[in-house]
């Protein structure tokens, strides 16, 4: 047995593996390229397990966090944003490659899982962990395990639609996914920016600033964004009602929505005395990688 544990976070053009000793404490951190070809990204993964298990005990656990999921039924990776992963028996050819049982979990199920274990949400029974970045994640933890689901999408809330939709939002925006008005389509990163500065702006860095300045867009831009995360979670907390909503990705970085969001929140859960918290997310880009490392709890 080890006190370590490794996690790995596997996203579209890196790899990251850390090494966590029994306190949390990461003591080793190393990135790499993705190599873009599964037989690469399985030789990479043996590689960096192999390096890191002697730098640290060779029987440390393997987590890894995955943009997609395994299906429980098939074993077979869907749902993933690297779309080459999708169909392929990821989790069993990686045992098979390093000889041992290694935990493959969905990037934002680990997210959640990294801040209600040691994180912004320590502590809480049931959390959930949103990403609101380049797309739109979410994962649902309960007493310190990510809630699956039959068909391993549990938490997958950024393809359900808008709630409580007023009639000047009409009509929905189209979504990848096929229908509209998906809440990818409102709260994702890309999705705050277009409305600021328009279609093409990927970025909402200076978006808080502006507004303060004046910037009218800017304050448009924030004002609908806090009204309409305030419903998306209010949806949340009615069917699943957790201790803490954790945000994480770009956007959780803008400091307004914890203060105004949880104002839009009471205006739309059924009970008079909503005190969900909503979090600030505690280990920023490392939550995903370190929660691949608690998988192994
Ligand atoms: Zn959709």
């Amino acid at each position: 047995m080890s006190d370590y544990r490794l996690g790995i976070d596997i996203g579209g053009t890196k790899i990251e593996i850390v090494a966590l000793d029994a306190e949390g404490q990461m003591v080793l951190r190393h990135r790499v390229g993705n190599p873009g070809t599964y037989q690469g990204l399985l030789s990479e993964v043996k590689k960096l397990v192999d390096d890191a298990h002697a730098r640290t005990n060779p029987y440390a656990t393997v987590g890894v966090g995955i943009p997609g999921a395994v299906d429980a039924h098939t074993r077979l990776v869907k749902n993933a944003n690297a779309t080459w992963l999708n169909g392929k028996p990821f989790a069993d050819d990686l045992q098979n490659v390093l000889g041992f049982p290694v935990r493959v979990e969905n990037d934002a199920n680990c997210f959640a899982l990294s801040e209600a274990t040691d994180g912004a949400a320590a502590g809480r029974n049931v959390v959930f962990g949103v990403i609101l970045g380049s797309g739109m994640g979410g994962g649902i933890i309960v007493e310190g395990k990510p809630l699956k689901g039959l068909h391993d999408i549990a938490g997958e809330w950024g393809h359900t639609p808008l709630p409580w939709v007023r009639e000047d939002e009409f009509p929905m925006p189209k979504c990848f996914c096929g229908n509209s008005g998906c809440l990818e389509r409102f709260l994702c990163g890309p999705a705050l920016a277009e409305a600021w500065k328009g279609v093409g702006n990927r970025s909402v860095q200076g978006i808080e600033d502006a507004a303060a300045a004046g910037d009218v867009a800017a304050q448009h831009a924030l004002d609908l964004y806090v009204d309409r995360l305030g419903r998306a979670c209010a949806l949340i907390v009615n069917i699943i009602d957790p201790d803490a909503i954790v945000l994480g990705g770009g956007v959780s970085n803008l400091n307004c929505l914890y203060e105004r969001v949880p104002e839009v929140m009471k205006r739309y859960v059924i009970t008079p005395d909503c005190q969900t918290e909503l979090l600030k997310n505690k280990h920023g880009d490392s939550s995903g990688v370190r929660g691949a490392a608690w998988l192994w709890g």
